[in-house]
C-alpha cells in the first residue's frame, strides 16, 4: 500500500467506495463523478502506477477481472455498448497514479461528451447493488 494513494486507501477500506466486485487481488467500484450511468473503475489492489510499470502476468489478470465486470455492468444496466480508458500520465489525462481502468457504459445515440459529472451519492449506492447483485 502507498501512503497518499487514494485508491490504496479505497482497496485497504480506509475510504468508503460503492463497490460492485471484489476478490484477493481487484476491486471494482463506481466513479463518484461518472462519465455516464453505472462508469466504474477496476483496480488491482497491489499499488502500481501505471501500464508499464505493471508485471504482464498482473495485467493478465487484470484485464480478465475487467471483462468479467465488464460483462456484469453490461447484463446488469443493459447498455448497448462500452469503452474501456486506461490513462497513462498527467499529459494523458491520468489523476489518480494506481493504475486503474474504466469501463464506460454507452447507449446508442447518447452522444456522450467524456467529461466528469459529480454523481449522486445515493444513485450510486443503488446503482452498486444492482451491478452487484
Ligand atoms: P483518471 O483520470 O484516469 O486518473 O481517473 C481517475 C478517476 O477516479 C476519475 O474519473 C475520478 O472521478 C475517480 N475518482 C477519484 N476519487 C475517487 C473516489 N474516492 N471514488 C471513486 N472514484 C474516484
Ligand atoms: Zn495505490
Amino acid at each position: 500500500m502507498k501512503n497518499d494513494c487514494v485508491f490504496c486507501a479505497i482497496a485497504a477500506g480506509e475510504i468508503p467506495s460503492f463497490k460492485v466486485y471484489e476478490d484477493d487481488e481487484t476491486l471494482a467500484y463506481l466513479d463518484i463523478n461518472p462519465f455516464s450511468r453505472g462508469h466504474t473503475l477496476v483496480i488491482p489492489k497491489r499499488h502500481t502506477v501505471g501500464l508499464l510499470d505493471t508485471d504482464d502476468d498482473a495485467l493478465a489478470r487484470l484485464i480478465a477481472r475487467v471483462k468479467a465486470v465488464a460483462a456484469r455492468v453490461k447484463d446488469r444496466l443493459g447498455c448497448d455498448g462500452f469503452n474501456i480508458l486506461q490513462n497513462n500520465g498527467e499529459a494523458a489525462g491520468q489523476t489518480v497514479h494506481h493504475i486503474h481502468f474504466h469501463i464506460v457504459p454507452r447507449w446508442t445515440g447518447d452522444a456522450l461528451a467524456f467529461t466528469n459529472q459529480p454523481g449522486d451519492m445515493e444513485k450510486l449506492k443503488a446503482l452498486a447493488e444492482q451491478i452487484r447483485a
